[in-house]
């Protein structure tokens, strides 16, 4: 029987469908970039499951040491560990900002602990944010689609707007961090570097929530790659290539106020994730994964150009290699060349990034670039023009993003 819904428990005791009606099928088996349907059907996965396994799904030698660590140690979630040891130091070794990790299992749970450090170090409260950092109450100010129409007091989010940023902290006076995840499509470096200069002279900590970056950007995150020096980063995805773990890192005397503080839940210690990261950054070392995605990523966007150039269409493959996206002057076109290449078995949607893992093969990227030709709608708007305009209104549909950040970033990399 076709398994279509998760279910949960609701608050009146009744099990209730989890996944919507409409929102794909049910996948129930991975293996590197390839994935199968309750249907047996197999589709392909440019996304690294939402970025998770950028070694692609099912990793063998990280699934195997993970599978020998259960059977191992048993379960153990109360205490240190000495793989947790060696995950704190192999963190330290890679992130140049990083003297002390602290673990969570969750992405959300990392930015939320960052956010409650600074508060502690600095005594002050405020918090400015740019971009997602999770599903957190103080993270939703932004998020009525989340269904909490109620604000964080102490929380504001400056979008990427410099001016806003400045304006913000001057007016609240008591600025403890600002928080910004690296946007591939509206950030360039030195918008990153005026972010940490604005926050210092408040005298605000820097938080980069590294959590889709810190493995996918560049060897050493994107602070590294970027010269930033902030004072703590957030890290997850990649970190243990699709078990969930986390990290927050950064500098050794505002982690200090860990001290004071509880940040602590019952699965943080248990040790599979942590010998799944270890056999994950083994793999990953000096960048090799990095370099790799970035290879196929680089052929794709290529790929997907020239198709666009042949046929006349306004669409482009836009941002950095590991993590790009593709906008269409015309969202109704882009919606449909989504469609399309959905029923080719490249679960995507308009809007959703392209992440390629490490695992994607020659054969997956001709096949797919076949499928992106066949799905192109001929006879668009024609002509390709500098596509300004439709960067802007795909940031705008996309992220709460600035003209004038956005223009910016296009003119960049054009
Ligand atoms: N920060 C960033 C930049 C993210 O991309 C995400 C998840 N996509 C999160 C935080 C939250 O992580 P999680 O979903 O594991 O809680």
């Amino acid at each position: 029987m076709a398994r279509t819904a998760a279910t949960s428990i609701a608050p009146d005791g009744r099990a209730s469908a989890l996944a919507l009606p409409g929102s794909g099928p049910a996948f129930e088996r991975a293996s590197g970039t390839r994935v199968w349907d309750t249907q047996g059907r197999c589709h392909v996965d440019l996304s690294s499951c939402s970025g998770a396994a950028p070694l692609g799904a099912g990793y063998r030698p990280v699934v195997d040491a993970a599978v020998a660590e259960m059977h191992r140690a048993g379960i153990l979630p109360e205490a240190t560990s000495p793989l947790r040891e060696e995950g704190a130091r192999r963190i330290v070794e890679i992130f140049p900002c990083a003297q002390a990790v602290e673990f969570f299992r969750t992405g959300s749970c990392a930015t939320t602990a960052a956010v409650r450090l600074a508060r502690l170090h600095t005594g002050a409260r405020t918090v400015l944010t740019s971009g997602y950092h999770g599903w957190h109450d103080w993270q939703l100010q932004y998020r009525p689609a989340m269904g909490l129409a109620d604000r964080d007091p102490d929380t504001a989010d400056f979008g990427y707007d410099l001016d806003l940023l400045e304006r913000l902290a001057r007016r609240r006076g008591d600025l403890a961090a600002v928080i910004v995840t690296p946007e591939v499509n509206v950030f360039p470096d030195e918008f990153a570097r005026e972010v940490e200069r604005i926050a210092r002279a408040h005298g605000g900590l820097v938080i980069v929530d590294e959590v889709m970056t810190g493995f996918r950007y560049a060897w050493g995150g994107y602070h590294a790659a970027a010269g930033l020096n902030p004072d703590l980063i957030t890290l997850s995805k990649g970190l243990a290539n699709g078990f969930a773990l986390s990290a927050v890192a950064g500098d050794a005397a505002v982690m200090e106020a860990a001290r004071r503080t509880h940040l602590g839940n019952t699965y943080q210690r248990e040790t599979t994730p942590f010998a799944a990261a270890l056999a994950t950054l083994d793999a990953s070392a000096g960048g090799a994964a990095v370099e790799a995605m970035r290879a196929a990523g680089e052929r794709l966007m290529r790929g997907l150009d020239g198709l666009f150039d042949e046929a006349s269409v306004a669409a482009w493959a836009r941002s950095w290699p590991t993590m790009f996206d593709v906008v269409f002057a015309d969202p109704d076109l882009g919606r449909q060349f989504f469609a399309a290449l959905r029923e080719s078995g490249y679960p995507m949607a308009y809007g959703q990034r392209f992440m390629p893992s490490a695992a994607l093969t020659d054969d997956d990227i001709a096949g797919f670039l076949d499928a992106a030709a066949r799905a192109l709608p001929h006879g668009g708007p024609g002509g390709r023009g500098d596509g300004t305009e439709a960067a802007v209104g795909y940031a705008g549909e996309h992220f709460a993003a600035t003209r004038e950040t956005v223009e910016r970033w296009w003119r960049s990399g054009a």
